[in-house]
């Protein structure tokens, strides 16, 4: 492994304020008809005025308590002027000289490894707009449209040291950093939606001949699975230019979905290039200790308290904890269930694997079913009903339908079998047709109950019930009959 990768993100969020940044406009604006969320101070009209959005500062103060940051008294906002058709105003008015929040961090797992990931800013912006282009191409449109309405739309903009040392790596960040934002209530973090947008930068260094590549900054990457595809795409390409002595360009790449390629998009530009200024219409944003604390009251526990929780409280391995508290509807019905049933580790494998891969399946976030269902479930099993393979075996229809499992169970004729009597039979039919089988045992072999154990559950189709079965084979085997 002579060649080291090294990655910094730059993470984009979309706040879930009712108003834009600047002015009393709604924000939510993704499934607007164009154009119908402007007013003059989001499309840069003369002599409009921006009006900071206190709701935003707050959201953008408890992400930055959320990673760990200095969150600073003083802030103030800055115009980065460039053009672009989608930005009437010729400047988007972000924070530059003082951001909001400095010097934070992140832990992700990274293989059962904990690994620190240095936050080096976060500050707000504002949105620009969108351009549609005719047809699918921007290269081949004859002409484009300007929708204005995602103008103004508030943003944090999160910036990392650049820790991250593998394209897995930046998924992970990326996903924990979802999680945390929908704990907090603050973004939908739909990245399909472009709520969370991802650039990256990365570059490799040559450890045995001492070169680092240039920066690569790689865009477009609009899902966890395209932030991981892409970033690998790209690490390899540098690779093969370092193995063959080209070098590699400073420049802006985009991902491109259909060919699984990234793709030259520009030089990249450096910062002085846009001659950032204090906007002078934007007082400086004061952020009192009061303020700060009171923000602070109101945070809930996050991801990291809950994993530790968890662990202590259920006594369940950190692994399942990790999973149940990567989604907080997860993690409070996880809860529900286990103050209903007890049975922590119990109930955590029948989430972690039948309801997530359920959940996985539909493609759906919802979970469908309540606590009652899952208690009944519990309580079937243990009333030696049902097996806990004809549990696993009816809890799609479960998910799916919401019917309750007594009902499934019902409707599907199902019942375990508990009939001692006829569990025997089949016993003795199985010591008949194999005495070896009966010897062996008796002679001390005793792990042979396995396969008559195996003949009586093939008999009933799985639905014996388990422990009965056990009992029945040992008592018969051991010559009691
Ligand atoms: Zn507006």
């Amino acid at each position: 492994m002579s060649y080291r990768t090294v990655i910094g993100l730059e993470i984009h969020v979309q706040l879930m304020t009712k108003t834009k940044a600047f002015c009393p406009c709604r924000a939510d604006v993704f499934e607007l008809p164009a154009n119908t969320a402007v007013c003059p101070v989001c499309t840069g009209q003369p002599g409009a005025l921006p009006v900071v959005n206190s709701s935003m500062v707050e959201y953008a103060a408890k992400i930055a308590l959320a990673l760990n940051c200095n969150v600073h008294e003083y802030s103030r906002f800055d115009r980065k002027n460039y053009f672009y058709p989608d930005l009437p105003k010729g400047y988007q008015i972000t924070q530059y000289f003082y951001p909001i929040a400095t010097s934070g961090y992140m832990d992700i797992d990274v293989d059962e490894q904990v690994k620190r990931i240095r936050i080096r800013k976060l500050h707000i912006e504002e949105d620009a707009g969108k351009l549609i282009h005719e047809g699918d191409s921007i290269t081949q449109a004859h002409y484009s449209l300007v929708d204005m309405n995602r103008c103004g739309v508030p943003l944090v903009e999160i910036v990392t040291e650049p820790d991250l040392s593998s394209p897995k790596e930046a998924r992970l960040f990326v996903e924990k950093l979802r999680t945390i934002l929908r704990y907090l209530q603050v973004s939908t973090g739909d990245m399909e939606k472009g709520a969370l947008r991802c650039d990256a930068n990365i570059s490799v260094v040559d450890e045995i001949n001492n070169i680092q590549s240039n920066r690569v900054e790689v865009k477009n990457m609009n899902s966890f699975r395209f932030i991981e595809k892409a970033l690998e795409y790209e690490e390899q390409r540098i690779i093969d230019a370092l193995k063959n002595g080209q070098n590699v360009e400073k420049e802006t790449r985009g991902w491109d979905l259909s060919n699984r390629i990234t793709i030259s998009m520009r030089g990249k530009e450096e910062e002085s290039d846009y001659r950032y200024f204090p906007e002078p219409d934007i007082p400086p944003v004061i952020l009192s200790e009061e303020k700060l604390d009171q923000i602070k009251s109101t945070l809930v526990e996050l991801p990291d308290q809950k994993v530790e929780r968890f662990v202590e409280l259920y006594k369940i391995p950190r692994y399942d904890a990790t999973v149940l508290a990567m989604d907080k509807e997860i993690a409070d019905f996880y809860e529900a269930c286990v103050k209903k049933i007890g049975k922590p580790k119990e109930v955590s494998n029948l989430i972690m694997t039948e309801m997530l891969r359920e959940m996985k399946q539909l493609e759906t976030e919802q979970i469908k079913i309540t606590p009652e269902h899952i208690y009944e479930l519990f309580s079937l099993m243990d009333k030696g009903e049902i097996s806990i393979k004809m549990a696993k075996d009816i809890f799609p229809q479960i998910f799916r339908t919401g019917k309750m499992p007594s009902q499934v169970l019902e409707e599907k004729g199902i019942r375990q079998i508990s009939d001692e009597k006829l569990i025997e039979e089949i016993v003795r039919k199985a010591m008949i047709q194999n005495p070896k089988a009966v010897e062996q045992y008796r002679s001390g072999k005793t792990n042979i109950i396995g396969y008559f154990v195996g003949q009586v559950m093939k008999e009933t189709k799985g639905s014996a019930n388990p422990q009965l079965v056990n009992d029945v084979v040992k008592r018969l085997l051991e010559g009691s009959s």
